[in-house]
């Protein structure tokens, strides 16, 4: 802890006397320039622990950078939020964050021009597919890979390429409905694919998919049921099972895996399942899907993998085109792909399993920590650390729960529903969920620097209260 550098960091209070700060809060608010200056601050203090920087910039230059940040966060409707929710995947959130390195890259491509679809040695026209194709097929074993806007494009893709005109065998089980927006009947329907439903809600067998195929059926389609399980008396088809009957009958199997995730279960601390696993790829499956944006921890983007003629013919088809991948997305995938070598890589330097390979003890300091600065910017605040369940959230892993801490926070005299709604409203807002008359913050989705943040928010709210 004994870096120099550290005090040089300028004392808030001397910067916001500065008189272009002054300026800045007479044309904004005072909330809006502190809650800036206080996270840069926070930052600079994060990079010099981390060893990321030895210096601290000259004042002009913070005044500077701060004040581009206050402008920034007013205009803009799109922002960044402080996730206290503990929901790893939050739907309403942005699915995965990428992490500062990932959006350094992405910022870096997109600032001025980019090789998206030029062939740099040839000097040549150049395809957008093929800056990852390699990447995807060495971490899967896949012999081909395509990547489009999402995953429900994907599907729509595998089935309007091969299966438009044709019978497809669907479990009567995985007829899900994803997101509150993705049915699988009404996706089928579009691609012109025919749904023939086998087998019942709760079992389906072998024996069910046969008869569909014996009946017509050129396609067995199979789905994972991303955000749902059925309990009890059930049975289902596993996906190599599937295969094995889908080769010995010719005909394709296709899956639509949901969630991306390619390592085996155990760097999250998970039990192996069908769907935590690498040997997904291996199952014999004709083509398999997959989000960007859930645990591959990447941009929103849908990924196909299979055997190279099925990807070609992919390729082909017009809708690709329409579902084409942006650059943005294809250079944070590039980045993400390039961390995913390894498990170990992977939950270092990917936020999303970074965030869900937190035990439960480490939670807990982290809400030790958090609690410390509550109490410190906000003494007449209630505190307790209550064990809490984080969830992946966005489909992935319903029914594994992740042990994780929240600090609950009561400010007396106000109803948490208002505090929550306050929380909400700042210029860095801060999404945090109610329990029993209290502002619940899970640490398990905090970043650097976002304690000190929240412990400002609940001064400054505090503060006006009184
Ligand atoms: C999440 C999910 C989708 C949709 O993926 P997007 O990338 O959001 O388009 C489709 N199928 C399954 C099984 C899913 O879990």
């Amino acid at each position: 802890m004994n870096r120099p550098a550290l005090r040089k960091i300028p004392k808030i209070d001397l910067l916001m006397a500065e008189p272009l700060m002054a300026q800045a809060c007479a044309r904004y608010s005072y909330t809006t320039v502190k809650d800036c200056t206080q996270n840069f601050l926070n930052e600079l203090r994060t990079e010099i622990l981390s060893d990321k920087r030895d210096d601290v910039p000259p004042a002009d230059q913070i005044v500077h950078e701060i004040l581009r940040r206050v402008e920034h966060q007013e205009i803009f409707s799109l922002k960044r939020v402080i996730n206290a929710t503990g929901v790893v995947l939050h739907t309403n959130l942005g699915r995965a964050p990428l992490g500062k390195d990932a959006a350094n890259h992405v910022a870096r491509v997109a600032e001025t021009y980019c090789n998206l679809e030029y062939d740099l040695y040839n000097g040549t026209r150049g395809s957008r597919y093929n800056h990852v194709e390699k990447l995807l097929c060495d971490i899967t074993g896949a012999e081909a890979a395509i990547v489009v806007n999402n995953n429900v494009g994907a599907v729509f893709l595998m089935l309007n390429t091969f299966a438009s005109g044709k019978k497809v065998a669907v479990s009567r089980g995985e007829l899900v409905e994803i997101g509150g927006s993705f049915r699988v009947p009404e996706i089928m329907a579009l691609s012109g694919a025919i749904l023939d439903e086998v087998g019942t809600t709760n079992k389906t067998h072998l024996s069910d998919y046969k008869k569909s195929l014996d009946n017509g059926s050129d396609v067995l389609f199979k789905v994972h049921t991303s955000n749902y399980r059925i309990l009890g008396f059930t049975e289902s088809v596993g996906l190599r099972e599937l295969c094995a009957l889908g080769h010995e009958r010719n005909v394709m199997t296709i899956y639509d895996m949901g969630s991306g995730f390619l390592f085996p279960a155990e760097i999250l601390g998970l039990p192996e399942s069908e769907h935590l696993s690498r040997s997904i790829t291996r199952s014999g499956a004709d083509l398999i899907s997959f989000s960007g944006d859930k645990l591959l921890g990447s941009a929103q983007a849908g990924i196909i993998i299979g055997k190279k003629e099925y990807i070609d013919k992919i390729r082909e088809n017009q809708f690709t085109r329409m579902l084409r991948i942006d650059k943005l997305s294809l250079a944070a995938l590039e980045f993400t792909l390039k961390n995913s070598l390894s498990p170990e890589q992977a939950k270092q330097n990917i936020p999303t399993l970074s965030m869900l390979a937190m035990s439960e003890a480490e939670c807990r300091a982290f809400a030790e920590t958090l609690e410390k600065s509550i109490l410190r910017s906000t003494p007449r605040a209630e505190t307790a650390i209550i064990p809490v369940t984080d969830e992946a959230g966005g489909g992935s892993l319903p029914c594994v729960s992740f042990p994780g801490a929240a600090v609950s926070v009561r400010l007396p005299g106000m109803e948490a529903e208002t505090l929550a709604a306050m929380l909400r409203r700042r210029p860095l807002p801060i999404v945090a969920r109610i329990n029993r008359q209290s502002v619940l913050f899970s640490v398990r989705t905090l970043h650097d620097g976002d304690c000190e943040v929240i412990a400002e928010a609940l001064a400054d709210i505090a503060v006006q209260e009184v």
